[in-house]
């Protein structure tokens, strides 16, 4: 039996209570994959500030890079709203995924047949989509240098190395060999010279990959067509800034932020999490979407540890949830047979995951 490292970082708001219920998935799962799970928990967030004056102790950072993947919930709150940039829980988390050196970010962006009333799009429009986002995570205009800003100029750079890109290139064409082998690089190389490198270099490395099909989109086209017709898609392949946007817009076919998983992958320890914030909201109500968390665990499984069979599992059993009427509260006015809490549906998923 293989047993895995498993560093939880539960934070701030519903962060604890969705974490509880992915752990409670994975262990059901684990039972029928002949694998187990150790877990040391971490802080991270305001949590943290709290008990040790850093939102990112150097103890979370060990105990992260000590294991064989980061489960994460969500930091933050307006509490902690007020202190001095780097003692809040958000900065706390870029230094994390710096530290960790996780490059990639993948947001897969799926509608569920049984959910296609609660996307903001028309049904016919988005029914069937399932689509996966590479973005590039620690390069880009959010990092380059020069910048600066004086009392009348701002400025940025937007720099790219080849190296950068042939490393994002191999994440998003590694990930569509999984899928149905379609890239979509998305960049503005009518414009920018460092997208014109951008597709130069995603050209070279997809000669690797012969079998997969590569197209190219410029980005503001690649927005429209994301809602004209999201189907078109199956992997983006683009750049830190186009696909922070990107990735928001595609995240909102799918009609609930509580379904949507993340993973930031690089050469070292992956980080998986719901790509929501930590709700303060509805904190300590028992009502938080469990199956974002739920389904970032999922992808710890494929990508991480390479336990396929444990994912495929998950997700069949979020599908089987939502397709039995099961809904929390967000979803309740979507074809809900029984609207349950946040512990209910971890168990209901849980108890058809361990079948
Ligand atoms: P949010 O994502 O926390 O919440 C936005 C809305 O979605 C709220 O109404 C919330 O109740 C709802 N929501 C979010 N997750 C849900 C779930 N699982 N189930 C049901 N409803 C859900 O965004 P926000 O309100 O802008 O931010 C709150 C705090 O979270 C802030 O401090 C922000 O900085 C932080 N934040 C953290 C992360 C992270 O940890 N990765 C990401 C985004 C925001």
């Amino acid at each position: 039996m293989k047993t895995y490292k498993i560093a939880l970082i539960k934070g701030d708001g519903i962060g604890p209570e969705i974490i509880d219920e992915a752990v409670k998935v994975l262990d059901a799962v684990a039972s029928c994959c002949d694998i187990e799970f150790s877990y040391e928990e971490a802080l991270m967030g305001g949590c943290a500030y709290d008990i040790t004056g850093d939102p990112l102790p150097q103890e979370t950072i060990n105990i992260s890079l000590n294991s064989d993947a980061v489960l994460f919930g969500a930091i933050g709150g307006e509490k902690w709203d007020n202190l001095p940039r780097e003692k809040r829980p958000e900065s706390g988390l870029l230094r994390f995924r710096k530290e960790l050196g996780v490059y990639a970010n993948l947001r897969p962006a799926v509608v569920y047949d049984e959910l296609v009333n609660a996307s903001s799009l028309k049904a016919e429009v988005v029914k069937g989509v399932d689509l996966m986002v590479v973005r590039e995570l620690i390069g880009g205009i959010y990092f380059g240098e020069p910048k600066g800003r004086d009392e009348n100029r701002g400025w940025n750079t937007m720099v790219y190395t080849r190296d950068e890109i042939v490393r994002i290139a191999h994440q998003a064409f590694k990930i569509a060999m999984t899928r149905s082998k379609r890239v979509c690089s998305v960049d503005k190389a009518n414009v920018l010279d460092v997208s014109q490198l951008w597709r130069d270099v995603v050209i070279d490395v997809s000669k690797e990959y012969p079998e997969i099909e590569l197209s190219h989109m410029y980005v503001d086209n690649a927005a429209m067509q994301l809602i004209r017709d999201p189907r078109q898609f199956d992997v983006i392949l683009t750049g830190n800034i186009f696909g922070d946007i990107l990735s928001d817009e595609a995240s909102m076919l799918s009609g609930s932020i509580g379904l949507l998983p993340s993973a930031s992958v690089g050469a070292k320890i992956g980080v998986y999490e719901p790509i929501h914030g930590s709700a303060p909201d509805i904190a300590g109500q028992g009502i938080a979407n469990p199956i974002a968390t739920i389904s970032s665990a999922s992808m710890m499984l494929r990508y991480a540890l390479g336990e396929d069979n444990a994912a495929d599992k998950i997700d069949a059993a979020v599908k089987r949830a939502l397709k039995e009427g099961y809904r929390t509260k967000d979803l309740a006015q979507y074809d809900a047979k029984e609207v349950c809490s946040t512990s209910e549906m971890g168990s209901i998923i849980a108890n058809y995951a361990a079948k």
